[in-house]
């Protein structure tokens, strides 16, 4: 079968060279007589697998030697207790909650600390980016969260920096002062360049845009683990510190993951880096946004000023009608597009290894299917 165009959210589309260079050297790797996938990763070979990896991810993300770079696995939500572990020095951290997995980031540091509420959107179905201060119930929330500035006294600020299932996205950094910025960027990691030096620690499950499932980046200040992590039970392979000691293979690694993360990492240099990638995502994001502007059947769920400009949310508005379009489109080899379980409606996620065609292919199809249901049943129906 042909390849499909694939929308998913994650696990999602790698590109077909990645895939084809892997395919080519899986039996014999490097000259080795044996497959990647068994060989020792306390093997010269391998280290130099790992070690590139690092490298190129440094080189296109331009990271000096402040930061460690570290490959875990468990996924995002491993360190959703990992940053808390680690960084909760004094117990008490600020979050926003602009989503469900900032959410679900926020439950987990509660159970180490004390996990203060920056700002919120729930009330408004997560549909933009929250302001400080924002959703915060008076009577629990001092002022001094809702003034201009951050609380200075907190051991970092959190914020997921593109929510997924929302399909909305940070466009600007919060200013938080000299408290650390903690970003979840899963779901944009590698999108655009980065001011690195704004963040005090970030990480990035591979699945959404770096690589397969089961490796996940955490790039973090090294002055921030230098005194080891902040709550003393701290599993040994959750410290930073030491995994940073380590070159992140405390324990076995996924060796595979890493590999092919380094693939991804040098296919994004070989199109022109970071700025290339921004570039290419911008123009997707526009497509897709435009057809939904122009549309009078579809219509975008995030608010137009906190857009994400990787993971496009959408929906008819009915829910039969909805299910019927994501099983056409898959129908046209477009697939990947029903939106997440807890929103419902469609999502078209817009990664790197996405390309532009497959955008086309995607308008072009929902103005044929709204040629195609735009006759007085549906009218009526969107009027009631
Ligand atoms: C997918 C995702 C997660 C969860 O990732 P897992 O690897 O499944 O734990 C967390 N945060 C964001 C922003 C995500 O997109």
């Amino acid at each position: 079968m042909a390849r499909v165009f694939n929308f998913s959210a994650g696990p999602a589309a790698l590109p077909e060279t990645v895939l084809k260079q892997a395919q080519a050297e899986l039996l014999d790797f490097h000259g080795s007589g044996m497959s990647i996938l068994e060989m020792s990763h306390r093997s010269v070979t391998y280290q130099r697998v790992i070690d590139h990896a690092e490298e190129s991810l440094r080189s296109l993300m331009d990271i000096s030697d402040e930061y460690a770079v570290l490959f875990f696995q468990g996924g995002a939500t491993l360190q959703f207790a990992g940053v808390p572990m680690n960084l909760m020095y004094s117990g008490r951290a600020g979050y926003y909650i602009s989503g469900h997995f900032a959410q679900a980031a926020w439950r987990e540091a509660s159970k180490y600390g004390e996990a203060v509420v920056l700002g919120s959107s729930e009330k408004s179905s997560f549909d933009h980016i929250p302001a400080l201060g924002e959703g915060l119930d008076p009577v629990f929330s001092p002022v001094t969260w809702c003034a201009p500035d951050i609380d200075q006294s907190l051991d970092y600020a959190y914020i997921c920096e593109n929510n997924t299932i929302f399909g909305t996205e940070w466009h600007e950094l919060p200013n938080t002062g000299a408290v650390p910025l903690v970003s979840d960027v899963s779901s944009c990691f590698l999108a655009k360049p980065v001011q690195m030096e704004r963040y005090g620690l970030l990480y990035a499950g591979a699945q959404k845009n770096a690589g397969p499932a089961g490796v996940t980046m955490v790039i973090v200040r090294r002055d921030l683990i230098s005194d080891g992590p902040a709550l003393d039970y701290c599993p040994s392979y959750l410290d930073y510190g030491t995994q940073d000691a380590k070159g992140s293979m405390l324990n076995t690694p996924n060796t595979f993951g890493i590999y092919l993360c380094g693939l991804v990492f040098d296919w994004i240099a070989e199109q022109g880096g970071l700025a290339a990638m921004e570039k290419r995502n911008r123009s997707k994001a526009s497509l897709i946004y435009g057809a939904l502007d122009d549309s009078s059947l579809f219509r975008g769920t995030a608010r137009p000023d906190s857009r994400s400009m990787m993971n496009a949310t959408f929906t008819t508005g009915d829910a039969a009608l909805d299910a019927e379009f994501v099983v056409e489109a898959e129908k046209h080899g477009l697939v990947g597009l029903k939106g997440h379980r807890l929103v419902g409606g469609m999502r078209a996620s817009l990664y790197n290894a996405v390309p532009y065609e497959a955008v086309e292919e995607l308008a072009s199809f929902m103005q044929s299917f709204e040629a195609d249901h735009s006759s007085a049943c549906c009218s009526d129906r969107r009027s009631l």
